[in-house]
C-alpha cells in the first residue's frame, strides 16, 4: 500500500485552527493522510520570535502539500518596521517554496446565486479558474521616483511565461477529466500596446502546441474585464500575468459574492508541494465563537486533492458535498440573511443558521451519503 500523503498543516491564527480542523475532519472521511501540524504566523512569533522558522519551511518543502488556515490579528499589529509580522510567514513561504502560480477557482454554488451581485441568468453555469503569475512582472521590476516623476517596469522572460502557461494547460486538462467538457485556456494580455504582452502571447501560443487537446484563445485585458461580467460561464481557465491576474482574480471572485466560500492554491515547480488556503483572513472578530464558515478551507482541501495530490475524484466529491449542504439550506452566519430572494418556483428548504461544527458534520454526512 502506498504511504499516506504527507501534509504539513499550518492552522495559523484567529479562526485558522477552527477551520483547518474542519477541513481535516472532511479529509479523514476520504482516506488516510499523515499530518504534521506546525506553527506559522502570529502563533509562531509568540513561540519563536519569527513568523516562519527555517525548520517549518524545510518541513513544508519536504511535504506532499501544505494546508494553511490564515494568519494575523490585532495582537501582532505594529507600525514598527523592526517588529516581526505574521504576513512575513506567508511571504517567506511563497518565496522559500518558489510558488509562482496562484490558482483561484470561481464556481458559484447554485444555492448561493442570490448572493452574487450579478443576475442569476448571467452567472448560472459559471465554473472558471484564474491562474495568476505570482513572482514576475511589474510587481518585481525596477521602480523608482525622481521628484515629480516615477516609474515601474514590467519585465518577463520566456521561461517565466512558459512555466505559468503549462500550469494553466495542465489545470485545464485536469478539470476536463471530471467535467468531460473540452478544456479551454483563455490567455490575457495587452499585446496591442505592451512588448511583454507580445512575448506573453508568443510563448503561450508555443506552449499550446504541446496541448493540442486544449483550445486556446487570447483576450486583451480590457475586453476580458468586460467579458468576465457579461458572459462568465463561457470561461474555463484564464491565465494572466501578475498585475492583470491580480485585478481579474478579484473581479472574478466577486461573482460568488461571498468571502467565506473562496479557496485558493499556490503552486511551484512540477512535483514540488503547493500551498492550499482560503482567500479570507483570520477573522479575529469571530475567532473562538464556533461560527466561522469552514467551506473555503474545505474547498481548499479539495484543491489540494486535485492539484497537489492527484486525487481529482475525491476533490469533486467534496465540492458536490458542499453544494449539497447549501442546497439543504444550511448557512453559517456570514451566508445567512442575504437579500430577499424571489419566491421559489419549486420547494426549497428554508435556510437554517448553523455553526462551524454543524456545517462540517453536514458536509461529512453528504460525503458519506454520496
Ligand atoms: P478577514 O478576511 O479576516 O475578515 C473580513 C470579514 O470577513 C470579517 O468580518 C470576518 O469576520 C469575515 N470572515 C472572513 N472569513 C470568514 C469565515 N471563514 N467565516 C465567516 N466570516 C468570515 O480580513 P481582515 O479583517 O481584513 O483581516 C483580519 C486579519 O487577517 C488581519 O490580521 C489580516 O492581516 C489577516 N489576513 C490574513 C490573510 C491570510 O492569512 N492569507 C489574508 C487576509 C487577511
Amino acid at each position: 500500500m502506498p504511504d499516506a500523503p504527507k501534509i504539513v498543516v499550518l492552522p495559523g491564527d484567529g479562526i485558522g485552527p477552527e477551520i483547518v480542523a474542519a477541513a481535516r475532519e472532511v479529509l479523514d472521511t476520504l482516506g488516510e493522510f499523515a499530518y504534521d501540524e506546525r506553527l506559522m504566523g502570529g502563533c509562531s512569533i509568540d513561540a519563536n520570535g519569527v513568523a516562519l522558522t527555517d525548520e517549518v519551511l524545510d518541513a513544508c518543502k519536504a511535504a506532499d502539500a501544505v494546508l494553511l488556515g490564515a494568519v494575523g490579528g490585532p495582537k501582532w499589529d505594529t507600525t514598527n518596521p523592526d517588529d516581526p509580522r505574521p504576513e512575513q510567514g506567508l511571504l517567506g513561504l511563497r518565496k522559500g517554496m518558489g510558488l509562482y502560480a496562484n490558482l483561484r477557482p470561481v464556481r458559484p454554488s447554485p444555492a448561493l446565486m442570490g448572493a452574487s451581485p450579478l443576475r442569476e441568468d448571467r452567472i448560472s453555469g459559471t465554473d472558471l479558474l484564474v491562474v495568476r503569475e505570482l513572482t514576475g512582472g511589474i510587481y518585481f521590476g525596477k521602480s523608482g521616483r525622481d521628484g515629480d516623476a516615477a516609474f515601474d517596469t514590467c519585465e518577463y522572460d520566456a521561461a517565466e511565461i512558459d512555466r505559468i502557461a503549462r500550469i494553466a494547460f495542465e489545470a485545464a486538462r485536469r478539470r476536463a477529466e471530471s467535467s468531460g467538457a473540452r478544456p479551454k485556456v483563455t490567455s490575457i494580455d495587452k499585446a496591442n500596446v505592451m512588448e511583454t504582452s507580445r512575448l506573453w502571447r508568443e510563448v503561450v501560443t508555443r506552449v499550446a502546441a504541446d496541448y493540442d487537446d486544449v483550445a486556446l484563445d487570447h483576450l486583451l485585458v480590457d475586453n476580458a474585464a468586460m467579458q468576465l461580467v457579461s458572459r462568465p460561464a463561457d470561461f474555463d481557465v484564464i491565465v494572466a500575468e501578475n498585475l492583470f491576474g491580480d485585478i481579474l482574480s478579484d473581479e472574478a471572485a466577486m461573482l460568488t459574492g461571498s468571502l467565506g466560500m473562496l479557496p485558493s492554491a499556490s503552486l511551484g515547480a512540477a512535483g514540488a508541494p503547493g500551498v492550499f488556503e482560503p482567500v479570507h483572513g483570520s477573522a479575529p472578530d469571530i475567532a473562538g465563537q464556533g461560527s466561522a464558515n469552514p467551506l473555503a478551507t474545505i474547498l481548499s482541501a479539495a484543491m489540494m486533492l486535485r492539484h497537489g495530490l492527484n486525487m481529482p475524484d475525491e476533490a469533486t466529491r467534496i465540492e458536490a458535498a458542499v453544494d449539497a449542504v447549501l442546497e439543504d439550506g444550511l448557512r453559517t452566519p456570514d451566508l445567512a440573511g442575504g437579500p430577499a430572494a424571489p419566491p421559489p418556483m419549486v420547494d426549497v428548504p428554508p435556510e437554517v443558521e448553523v455553526g462551524t461544527a454543524e456545517m462540517t458534520a453536514a458536509v461529512i454526512e453528504a460525503l458519506v451519503r454520496g
